[in-house]
């Protein structure tokens, strides 16, 4: 009776074994699985990063591009920009095309808009704290680190008398406001449905 029990216990730990044996290599499976599935999230990032029309762009509740938030008011990549038509400044994405258009449109009109400055890194904005002063004590430049050039949302424009009355009465068309009161060439992009 005891040996029927020690073989039939022996039988039982050999099963067990078994079923060790193949939930390995089910985990070594699932984990090969898992490896995919890095794969495709990999390639899930790669599209997204890859710049398309298609793309939909979002601004958090401090109304801030949802995709650049995490940078930091001017220490966003060059990459994370869009360039403003073919010229050196850069904004964020639907900041860049809506100006792009609002200048092609002007310039229809017979009317020519210039761009002084654009997307503003961090330490250009502390220069120019430095050689304007602050804003908010009579001065030019926003306080380092809270400039909407800081988040590619704001453009200087080099607007000639007839250019500025033409951009006061069709900014808001393209979403360009005259969002510094001391600065008519300062127009900020803040969009109505973003
Ligand atoms: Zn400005």
């Amino acid at each position: 009776m005891n040996q029927r029990i020690a073989s039939i216990q022996s039988r039982i730990i050999a099963m067990q074994t078994q079923q060790t044996a193949t939930k390995t290599v089910q985990q070594t499976n699932q984990s090969g699985g898992g490896a995919n599935t890095d794969f495709a999230s990999y390639l899930q990032d790669a599209v997204a990063q890859t710049p398309t029309s298609g793309r939909t762009y979002s601004l958090n509740a401090k109304g801030i591009p949802t995709d650049l938030a995490a940078y930091g008011n001017g220490k966003i990549p060059p990459g994370a920009l869009e360039p403003v038509g073919n010229t050196r400044h850069k904004l964020w994405a639907p900041a860049a095309e809506s100006l792009t258009r609002m200048i092609a449109d002007a310039e229809k009109d017979g009317v020519k808009i210039g761009i002084t400055d654009s997307y503003r890194p961090y330490a250009e904005q502390v220069d120019l704290a430095k050689r304007k002063g602050l804003y908010s004590q009579g001065g030019l430049a926003a306080k380092p680190g809270t400039s909407e050039h800081g988040w590619g949302m704001a453009t200087d424009l080099d607007l000639n008398a007839k250019a500025l009355a033409w951009v006061r009465e069709n900014g808001a068309k393209y979403d360009f406001y005259n969002t510094a009161s001391r600065e008519s060439w300062h127009w900020g992009y803040k969009p109505k449905s973003a």
